[in-house]
């Protein structure tokens, strides 16, 4: 593959430092960029027990929401491990539920409270 001289166009070798027609100085190819995934996730999965969709703490409405599983076998599983799992699941949920922070909370928009006025 050749390389061509950024000032007159002339074809040049691979390893060429100048341009024999002009002199001018050839740019050495663009050093390859540092290593770099794509797949890589643009934002950690954050593993949080969500407010909306929970059952029991949300653990399972959780870890759905952060690994795209589906809950209803989240939850079958979970419940599966803690009734012949010699109680895994239960305790894995519990661990969970300590582990996993709660979702902050969104107020929704609404009104403030009435508060009576204040007689001077
Ligand atoms: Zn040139």
């Amino acid at each position: 593959m050749a390389i061509y001289c950024r000032n007159c166009g002339k074809a040049l070798a691979d390893d060429a430092r100048f341009c024999s027609g002009c002199g001018a100085q050839t740019f050495p190819p663009a050093p390859s960029s540092p290593p770099y995934s794509a797949s890589y996730p643009a934002s950690v999965t954050r593993l949080v027990r969500p407010r909306a969709g929970r059952m029991i703490a949300g653990v399972c409405q959780g870890l759905a929401n952060a690994y795209a599983w589906d809950v209803v076998w989240v939850r079958v599983i979970t419940v599966l491990l803690a009734v012949f799992g010699g109680g895994s699941g239960l305790l894995a949920y519990v661990i969970f539920w300590i582990v996993m922070p709660e979702e902050p909370i969104v107020f929704p928009p609404s009104p403030p409270p009435y508060q009576p006025p204040t007689q001077p």
